[in-house]
């Protein structure tokens, strides 16, 4: 027997968006945001001082707590904080499941939860991602817990918070619905009014992707009232650091910054998928900062353009592989990926 859990022993490590050491690259592979975080987020960062690192921070981030049920029109009960959004994921299935209670979701979709079913060690049931029927289908289950990413990715699919709540009442009493918001901020609507009426909704929430700030590592959660006792026992107490508290603290309430870039980004988006339509490419309309772009190429336009210093996603995954997944960069870096596509095609 070796050191380790079997599970362990047989897992396949994720594996994330490659991050190249230097800044001379167009980097589109994981939807960072091309405009980064608000300039009061570096001020923040400027005012912090070092003494403060002598202290533990205050266990439950109630600075940001307060904000963000500001800002999302719930309760400071209703919010949770994490060092990333994917924190909140690994709460979600330390808490939800095990060898008897199974977990639920729509593939193709975020192969974190792979991962983290993998290291729980209870069973995962995958339907299949259509937007039409992923909620039907997720419903049948009827898993302990259920993760529906909505805006989808990598599809860029977006389900309304109205077909979703009827998931949630299907689900209530018997198991946890968690919505997996992480590319809200660029979609139509959120669920996160659902918490004040289901007793079983956890939103999850990134700051990585609308508020530019990845590197910071901080998410949050806007969860059912009755969940947040529970989903605080399978949290480190010091989860978040006192500087991240202050700089994600800074950069969400900033809305006026955040509104803007957002908006920049999703005309970009638009623009970018007609250009890659005409270029020969097959793009559904998207509700992320990401662009799913169909070529039979795909494999090799991603070879191409990376030796052109463009990194983009490939997955090498069914039903992807004709596929890159494409972060909407500024004007600049849009460009220069359809000019430097527009020479790549013909000569395929
Ligand atoms: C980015 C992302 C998250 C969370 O990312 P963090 O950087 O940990 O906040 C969660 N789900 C999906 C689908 C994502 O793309």
């Amino acid at each position: 027997m070796g050191y380790f859990r079997e599970n362990i022993e047989n897992l396949e490590a994720y594996v994330p968006g490659y991050q190249p050491a230097g800044n001379d690259v167009i980097k589109l592979n994981t939807n960072e945001n091309a405009y980064g975080p608000s300039p009061k987020a570096g001020e923040a960062l400027k005012n912090f001082s070092p003494d403060e690192l002598r202290k533990y921070p205050q266990p439950s981030a109630d600075k940001f707590r307060k904000i963000a049920a500001e800002v999302n029109n719930v309760g400071i009960d209703n919010i949770i904080c994490t060092n990333g959004g994917d924190e909140l994921l690994t709460l979600a299935f330390r808490a939800f499941t095990d060898e008897k209670r199974n977990v639920c979701w729509a593939s193709p979709t975020y192969s974190l939860y792979d991962e983290l079913s993998g290291i729980q060690g209870c069973s995962a049931l995958r339907v299949t991602y259509q937007p039409d029927e992923a909620v039907q289908k997720i419903a049948e289950i009827s898993a302990s817990l259920s993760i529906l990413c909505n805006p989808n990715a990598p599809t860029g699919d977006f389900i309304t918070p109205d077909r979703i709540s009827m998931l949630a009442a299907r689900l209530e009493g018997l198991g946890i619905l968690l919505i997996d918001e992480a590319y809200v901020d660029f979609a139509p609507a959120s669920c996160a009014p659902l918490v004040k009426e289901f007793d079983n909704i956890i939103v999850l929430r990134s700051m990585s992707k609308g508020y530019g700030l990845a590197g910071l590592r901080f998410g949050y959660g806007i969860v059912s009232e009755n969940l947040l006792e529970g989903l605080n026992k399978v949290r480190d107490s010091y989860n978040v650091n006192r500087l991240s508290v202050e700089i994600a603290s800074a950069a969400l309430a900033d809305q006026n910054y955040f509104r803007k870039t957002v908006e920049k980004i999703k005309q970009q988006r638009e623009t970018l998928r007609v250009e890659l339509v005409k270029l020969g490419f097959e793009v559904n309309k998207s509700h992320t900062n990401f662009v799913l772009a169909q070529h039979p190429e795909a494999k090799q336009i991603y070879n191409k353009l990376f030796e052109a210093g463009i990194i983009v996603r490939y997955f090498d995954l069914d039903g992807l592989r004709d596929k890159l997944r494409i972060t909407v960069g500024t004007n600049n870096q849009n460009n220069k990926l359809l000019d430097t596509l527009s020479t790549i095609l013909p000569a395929l």
